[in-house]
């Protein structure tokens, strides 16, 4: 039985390839010391899987911003607008061609924009689109690749397991980039680069073993796609017939594709068996003789701790029907998605941490697995005494949070009356102007702000003078939205560190790492949060600084809170219960937090859901049952109030079109939505579908620090009015200004502001 690993965390122990990457975009340190970092991790990480028993350890997992574009980097697929980079950069700084696609490139009088970054399906790592045109060629033009399989063999004394994506995959990762021409078509012309590359790392290199990762192959495929499949492994089946290919698929079942997938001629297959665990069922009765499988049984996707007993059951069962020799342990997915080492987390409760484990440790349970498979019977029972622990302990499971969740009501998803008649009533309550101005919460977190926090965090201020020091930037803002004529206000988020981390320090239920990144996309590493046991609300959570802020002025003051289904999504949720659960539970402590605002005097309450869209399965026959239940737990949590209370959410940075009926369901009485990039496209989409509600469709981009006109601000304006009708529109930024200066702020918000009153007496006059 062989243990495997598809891919390793690149960042390092304490994030220092973020750290020199950095220092190199900056020119603090030399190529040379950025390579060495990178060698350094690599090697260590290589020799931390040889001595955890890794069988197949991989090479070529590490990158130095993203795996993808290391893809189109090896096969050449370089965009013409680098071509002057490509030039003066010559051999020894490949690297700087590479970071100019990822960053851009503003030098020499050059302005070259980097490439679109994307989701990797629905992880938070973000991904460089390949770019393609109809003539598009490949050759090998990067060759760090090879590089890479000879140091990880100098680094541990045997031929490590390269890893490259897929030749459908990548092709399916990419966009075309000009009409008339279909990405897949150009499948034949990549094939045989693809068998180079394999070729040499066989004859030149020694390779065994090499993993190609074929993602797409578990989610939905049209026949052409099928067909590519199959075309592309025949191929390189006749052409590498020695190589032996591991091919592998995460995230999602093979469901309807187990019978294409095992028709490829390769040697071993891997599939998620976390995601989906029922594959193994539909795959061992039609195991052709000679595959291997590769149990992907370690949650390559969060944080807990492996039941043996479960993986057990699994492995005896794929070896009773294909036998030892055939079967490979493995982590579900590459580890890049978990943070480091759990033994830098001192600060956990130690109850707790026993139920975890980190990239490291998960090496470590594949060879545990292999040894309990084997008859080991003490590792089992010392694994079987943590699970236990975890499924009765008190930490986690709370009677009355359960009753709760099991006694939610219909009613309680719904507002007492219908839209039309809270629009009345809030109309009447609020008199607003014809096109409301107001923001999306945050107000630029500049350097003081930050320092308050982690001085007060260090205790080298009190907790008062935090308070007062957050109080004054809370005034200024409100003095100065004011002053500039904004129509409803917002407190400015400043005392929060980061819209789901200030909840969950809040919740019970929740725990927070000192070391647990994961990284997002190039140098930039999250900290999600960890749900591990029932969620409850101790006590209010926000209402004391949006008590205060509305207390400062006349004017109409919004409170803010992140919505259920966000909080989830950007947190590394327990899996001994149905995500829906763990999001009702959410659902139900922001549900008292509105009410308590409402207490409060709050009359306009803002729930954030920029991540809904996010959660959506990766296969589209299971969108229905996500969307209910998530829009319910939006629902829940907004339900608790009069009608005449406002409530208003906020999506930004996804593809909402194909969801639009599912945002018109959750029934918020206003959406704002991220639209000025797109030049209102979506709106189109939102017209189409006579979306019911008011929206404030963003009119500007926050992304940038360019300060938009009044005109340009008009013109999209006036395209929301041509599409929707005037009274339901409000005006208002893509997003939250958390990440921008003050200066270009005001600036554009003063420009917002006459936006939204020229257009008002412009249809005064009309
Ligand atoms: N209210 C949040 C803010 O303004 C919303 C952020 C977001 O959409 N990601 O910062
Ligand atoms: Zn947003």
């Amino acid at each position: 039985m062989l243990t495997n690993n598809l891919g390793y965390p690149r960042m390092g122990a304490h994030r220092e390839l973020k750290k020199a990457c950095e220092q190199y975009w900056t020119g603090k340190i030399s190529r040379d010391q950025l390579f060495l970092t990178a060698k350094n991790l690599r090697e260590q990480h290589w020799q931390l899987q040889a001595a955890a028993g890794i069988d197949l350890i991989p090479c070529n997992d590490f990158s130095f911003y993203d795996h993808v574009l290391d893809m189109s980097l090896l096969l050449g697929v370089i965009p013409n607008r680098y071509a002057p980079v490509v030039t003066e950069v010559k051999e020894n700084a490949e690297i700087d061609l590479y970071f100019a696609m990822a960053r851009g490139y503003q030098k020499d009088d050059l302005d070259i924009t980097a490439m679109e970054m994307t989701k990797w399906f629905d992880t938070n790592y973000h991904y460089i689109v390949p770019e393609f045109t109809a003539a598009q060629d490949f050759k090998i033009f990067s060759t760090r690749l090879f590089g890479e399989c000879s140091s990880a063999r100098a680094a541990i004394g045997k031929t490590p397991k390269p890893v490259l994506i897929g030749p459908v995959s990548y092709l399916m990762l990419g966009k075309e980039k000009e009409p008339g021409f279909d990405k897949l078509d150009l499948l034949k012309k990549l094939l045989p680069v693809y068998i180079d590359i394999l070729n040499r790392l066989r004859n030149d290199y020694r390779a065994e073993w090499v993993q190609l990762d074929e993602p797409f192959l578990a989610l939905d495929l049209t026949e052409k796609q099928r067909q590519a499949f199959l075309l592309a492994y025949k191929e390189i089946h006749l052409k590498c017939p020695h190589l032996k290919i591991l091919l592998t698929t995460y995230f999602e079942g093979l469901r309807n594709n187990a019978p294409l997938a095992v028709q490829l001629p390769v040697c071993a297959l891997h599939i998620d068996l976390v995601r989906a665990p029922l594959q193994l069922d539909e795959l061992l009765p039609i195991m052709p003789d000679k595959l291997s499988l590769s149990l992907g049984v370690v949650d390559g996707r969060n944080i807990w701790k492996n039941d043996y007993h479960q993986s057990l059951l699994t492995i005896q069962r794929t070896i009773s029907t294909i036998g030892t020799e055939r079967t490979m342990i493995a982590p579900s997915c590459s580890l890049l998605h978990t943070p480091f080492d759990l033994e830098l987390e001192t600060e956990i409760d130690p109850v707790i941490r026993n139920w975890m484990a980190f990239a490291r440790q998960k090496l470590q349970e594949v060879m545990e697995l292999k040894l309990v498979a084997e008859g080991n019977a003490e590792l089992l029972g010392r694994n079987q005494q943590a699970i236990l622990s975890k499924n009765k302990s008190s930490l986690i499971h709370k009677q009355n949070v359960k009753e709760r969740v099991a006694g939610i009501t219909d009613t309680m998803a719904k507002r007492k009356s219908p839209f039309p008649i809270r629009q009345q009533l809030q109309k009447k309550r609020f008199q607003l102007p014809l096109f409301p101005t107001t923001t999306i919460g945050s107000f630029p977190q500049t350097d003081d702000i930050r320092q308050f926090r982690a001085k007060l965090k260090s205790k080298t201020i009190s907790a008062a003078e935090y308070d007062s020091a957050i109080k004054k930037a809370t005034v200024d803002a409100i003095r100065w939205q004011e002053e500039i004529g904004l129509d409803v206000l917002v407190h400015g988020e400043f005392e929060r560190n980061d819209m789901v981390e200030y909840f969950g320090e809040q919740l019970d239920g929740f725990l927070f790492t000192k070391n647990g990144w994961v990284q997002s996309y190039g140098s930039r590493c999250v900290k999600p949060p960890v749900i591990y046991g029932d969620i409850e609300r101790p006590r209010e959570m926000t209402v004391y600084w949006s008590h205060f802020a509305a207390g400062q002025t006349d004017r109409l003051m919004k409170g803010m809170l992140t919505g259920p289904v966000t909080i989830l999504q950007w947190s590394f949720v327990r899996n001994d219960q149905p995500r829906e659960i763990t999001t009702n539970q959410l659902a139900l402590a922001i549900r008292d937090e509105v009410i308590d605002l409402e207490k409060a005097g709050i009359s306009i309450i803002q729930i954030d859901e920029p991540a809904i869209r996010e959660g959506l399965p990766l296969r589209r026959g299971d969108w229905p049952t996500y969307l209910h239940w998530a829009v319910k737990a939006f629902r829940i949590s907004a339900s608790g109030v009069i009608d005449e209370t406002q409530v208003h959410t906020h999506m930004c940075y996804s593809e909402f079109n194909d969801i639009i009926e599912h945002i018109a369901a959750m029934d918020a009485d206003v959406i704002t939505i991220e639209t000025s990039r797109s030049q209102m496209e979506l709106l189109e989409a939102f017209a189409g579908f006579k979306y019911p509600n008011e929206i404030g469709p963003g009119v500007y981009d926050i992304h940038s620090p360019r300060v938009p006109t009044v005109e340009e601000m008009m013109a999209l304006l006036e395209k929301a009015c041509a599409l929707l009708p005037a009274g339901n529109i409000w005006v208002n930024p893509d997003c939250g200004l958390k990440t921008r200066k003050w200066p270009e702020t005001k600036q554009a918000l003063i420009n917002m502001v006459k936006a939204a009153q020229q257009m008002r007496t412009a249809v005064l006059i009309s």
